[in-house]
C-alpha cells in the first residue's frame, strides 16, 4: 500500500524532507512470517532488537503484536517499559557495562544476559539467588562484514564454550543457576550453516544445566536490499533448526518446557522503512553527475560506515530515461549514499526515495554539522502519524552551558 510514489510525495509535501516514513503493516507481515515459520515448536517467542529503531512507538506497535523486546543498554530497558512491555519480556543482552548498570536492570526486574565471566562472578556475589542468561561465544565467522560479525574468536562478545568449565566454578561458588543461554554472531547472515552450528553448540551445552528456561538464538537474518538479492532462507533455517531443538527438548530434564527465542532487528523493520530526500542539486564534474540532496551521514550512516547497499529510487520522475548518478549528501564529508547507480533522469528540487531505511538508519543518526535530525513518520491503519518532530536550534544546544568568555 505504502509503495506508491504519488502518496510518498505527497507525505513528504507534508511533512516536508529529509524524512522517514515506517509501514507498520510491513512490520506485521515480517512478524507473522517469523512467526509462522517457527510454529513447529511450542514456546517459541520472538524478543524485536530494538537497537535497530528505537522509536517508542515502534516498540508499542511490537508490544501490540505480543513480541518481546531485546535492550542492549539500560535506556533500551526503559524505553521498552515506556512503551508497555511487562519486565519479563524484555532481555538485556549488554555488552562492556559496569555492574551499576547490571544492578539497576535487577531492579527492573528484567531477564539478563551476561556475557562475561567476571561480571558473572560479581553478579553472584550481589544476587546469589537470582537465574541469569548467559552468552556464549560460539567461534564462528558469521555475517556481512568483520565489522558486524561478533560471534569469531577475536570478537569482545560472548563467553568462549571452551570455558563452560569455569562458568561451572562460579556456579558452584556462587550459588547462581543458569536461567537461559543466548547467542548472536551477527548481522546479515546468509549462509545458514554458521547459525545452524551455533544453535548446536548451545543446544549441546544446554544438557549441562538442568535448570535453563530459554535458548536465546539471537538474530542476525539477511533482508533484501537489492531488486533480485538472496537473504537468509527462513523456511530452511525454521525446519532445521526446529527438528534440533525438538529433540533436544525430548532428552531435556524437564521435557519440553524450554522457550525458545529468537531476537530479529533488521528482518522485522529494515524493509518497512522509507527515506525521502530532495535534491538541492545537479552537479557534473570531469567524470560524473552528482546529485546532492538535503541529508548526508548525519542521517543515515550505513552506506559509508558499512558500504551498505540502499536502493534509490526517483519519485518525482519515476519513468523519465535512466542515467547514471552518484547521490551524495549536503555534509563537508564523502558522505555517498549511491556510487554510480542508474536512476530515472534527476532535475534539482526532486525527492528521492532510499529504500530499507526502518533499521539502523534512525537510531545511527548525529548532529553532525549541526544539521537537525530529521521528523519520523508511521502509516497505521492507512493513516499517517507524525512520531518524531524534527528537531530545532534549541534541540541542539540545550545541553550547552555558556560560561563567561
Ligand atoms: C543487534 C542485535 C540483534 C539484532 O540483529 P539484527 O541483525 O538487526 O537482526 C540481536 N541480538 C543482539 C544481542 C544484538 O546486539
Amino acid at each position: 500500500m505504502i509503495h506508491n510514489n504519488e502518496y510518498l510525495i505527497k507525505l513528504s509535501e507534508k511533512y516536508g524532507t529529509p524524512l522517514y516514513i515506517y509501514d507498520s503493516y510491513k512490520i506485521y507481515q515480517q512478524y507473522k512470517k517469523m512467526i509462522n515459520a517457527f510454529k513447529g515448536i511450542n514456546n517459541f517467542i520472538i524478543n524485536y532488537a530494538c537497537k535497530a529503531n528505537t522509536n517508542l512507538n515502534i516498540l508499542k506497535f511490537f508490544n501490540t503484536l505480543g513480541s518481546g523486546l531485546d535492550a542492549v543498554s539500560i535506556q533500551e530497558i526503559e524505553i521498552g517499559l515506556m512503551a508497555g512491555f511487562p519486565p519479563k519480556n524484555i532481555i538485556y543482552t549488554p555488552n562492556c557495562v559496569s555492574i551499576q548498570e547490571i544492578i539497576k536492570a535487577v531492579k527492573l526486574g528484567v531477564r539478563i544476559n551476561l556475557d562475561n565471566l567476571s561480571i558473572l562472578e560479581q553478579f553472584g556475589e550481589y544476587f546469589p539467588k537470582y537465574s541469569v542468561g548467559i552468552r556464549i561465544n560460539p567461534h564462528i565467522m558469521a555475517g556481512a562484514n568483520l565489522k558486524t560479525s561478533v560471534g569469531h574468536i577475536d570478537s569482545k562478545f560472548g563467553i568462549s564454550f571452551y570455558q563452560i568449565p569455569h562458568v561451572k566454578r562460579i556456579l558452584k561458588n556462587t550459588g547462581i543457576k543458569i536461567d537461559g543461554l543466548h547467542m548472536h554472531t551477527g548481522s546479515d547472515i546468509l549462509n545458514i550453516q554458521s547459525f545452524l552450528e551455533g544453535a548446536k553448540i548451545l543446544f549441546k551445552i544446554a544438557l549441562d544445566f538442568p535448570k535453563v528456561n530459554y535458548i536465546d538464538l539471537g538474530s542476525g537474518f539477511k533482508v533484501s536490499y537489492k531488486k533480485k538479492d538472496v537473504k537468509t532462507d527462513i523456511s530452511m533455517l525454521s525446519n532445521k533448526i526446529t527438528h534440533e531443538f525438538n529433540n533436544l527438548c525430548k532428552n531435556y530434564k524437564n521435557n519440553n518446557c524450554i522457550t525458545l527465542i529468537i531476537e530479529p532487528g533488521k528482518f522485522l523493520v529494515s524493509e518497512s522503512g522509507y527515506f525521502l530526500v530532495r535534491v538541492n542539486v545537479i552537479k557534473h564534474t570531469t567524470s560524473t553527475v552528482f546529485a546532492g540532496v538535503d541529508s548526508g551521514f548525519n542521517h543515515f550512516i550505513r552506506p559509508m560506515f558499512y558500504d551498505a547497499y540502499h536502493h534509490i529510487d526517483n519519485i518525482s520522475n519515476p519513468n523519465g530515461c535512466s542515467r547514471f548518478y552518484t547521490v551524495v549528501g549536503y555534509i563537508c564529508e564523502s558522505d555517498t549514499f549511491g556510487l554510480n547507480r542508474k536512476i530515472s533522469e534527476i532535475h534539482e528540487g526532486d525527492i528521492l526515495c532510499i529504500k530499507n531505511a526502518g533499521a539502523y538508519c534512525y537510531s545511527m543518526s548525529s548532529n553532525y554539522n549541526s544539521r537537525y535530525r530529521p521528523s519520523e513518520v508511521m502509516i497505521l491503519n492507512g493513516k499517517d502519524f507524525l512520531i518524531r518532530k524534527r528537531e530545532t536550534m534549541k534541540d541542539l544546544i540545550k545541553n550547552i552551558i555558556e560560561i563567561p568568555i
